[in-house]
């Protein structure tokens, strides 16, 4: 059956496709992840514009036939610019690890309107951060989980249930049950399993990520360079101890050599 459909998508990645067309992931509202072919894009670059580009949020027209590994697009317009995403590293280097991590934590044509509401929200998001476009990264990851079905907590203790405040968190460092998905208060023996140790400043922020109202205000929450990287470490950590097959991404090595080196303009 085939048939021709219309849906809001964030493009994932673009590769060059023979002598004039390109291949173009899509991370789709309606169908999940998606992958055209586009023919001619190449030939005539501007009759997509800059909507083939990475990240860019469009309203795309397919031609869809099912059981066929490629779709063809037969039209991309841009819904949103999100011109700033592409002005500055750093929020460049957080909007290309969210669709990164979309890439590698999806299949093909599984529907998760969730998961592009978080996207689109969270790219806007990163677009718009004037203070620190890696929190509202950050936040993509914590909600991540949580659409993924192992969403860490931090207000209660995940041996016996109690609520995390003061009495009972008084140590340098708090112990993190990856399997279980949360913290453990000090009355709790130790346990066993995979336990990450958080410094306070870095649980702190994790607990008020995961409080977050919306995307935006991740914008508000200000981080210094290492709770920031032990933040990053955490996420990253958890990330990987539920979903085991997740590589490295590529995004982040390429930009923190370049926040790192002179190359930044
Ligand atoms: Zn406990």
């Amino acid at each position: 059956m085939s048939s021709i459909e219309k849906t809001e998508a964030v493009v994932l990645r673009s590769i060059p496709f023979r002598e004039t067309s390109k291949i173009v992931t899509f991370y789709t509202r309606r169908f999940g992840r998606l992958s055209t072919i586009v023919k001619g894009a190449r030939r005539s670059p501007g009759r997509f514009g800059s909507s083939l580009e990475p990240m860019s949020h469009n309203l795309i027209i397919v031609y869809k036939k099912e059981g066929r590994e490629l779709q063809t697009l037969s039209q991309s317009d841009r819904i949103s610019s999100f011109r700033r995403l592409t002005e500055d590293l750093d929020r460049m280097a957080a909007g290309m690890s969210m669709i990164e991590l979309v890439w590698l934590v999806t299949r093909e044509e599984e529907e998760n309107e969730a998961l592009f509401s978080l996207l689109t929200g969270s790219l806007a998001a990163a677009d718009d951060a004037t203070k620190n476009p890696s929190s509202v990264l950050y936040l993509f990851e914590v909600r991540l989980a949580k659409i993924l079905g192992f969403q860490p907590f931090f207000n209660r203790c995940a041996g016996c249930g109690k609520t995390l405040a003061q009495g009972n968190l008084t140590g340098a460092l708090i112990r993190f049950h990856l399997d279980r998905g949360g913290a453990l208060c000090e009355s709790c023996p130790p346990e066993g399993g995979h336990i990450v140790l958080l410094s306070r400043p870095v649980f702190d922020a994790l607990r008020g990520l995961s409080e977050a109202p919306d995307a935006e205000s991740a914008n508000g929450v200000l981080l210094d360079a290492p709770t920031g990287d032990g933040v990053r470490e955490f996420l990253w950590k958890y990330l990987r101890h539920h979903v085991p097959d997740l590589r490295p991404l590529r995004s982040e090595s390429v930009f923190s050599r370049m926040l790192d080196s002179d190359v930044r303009p």
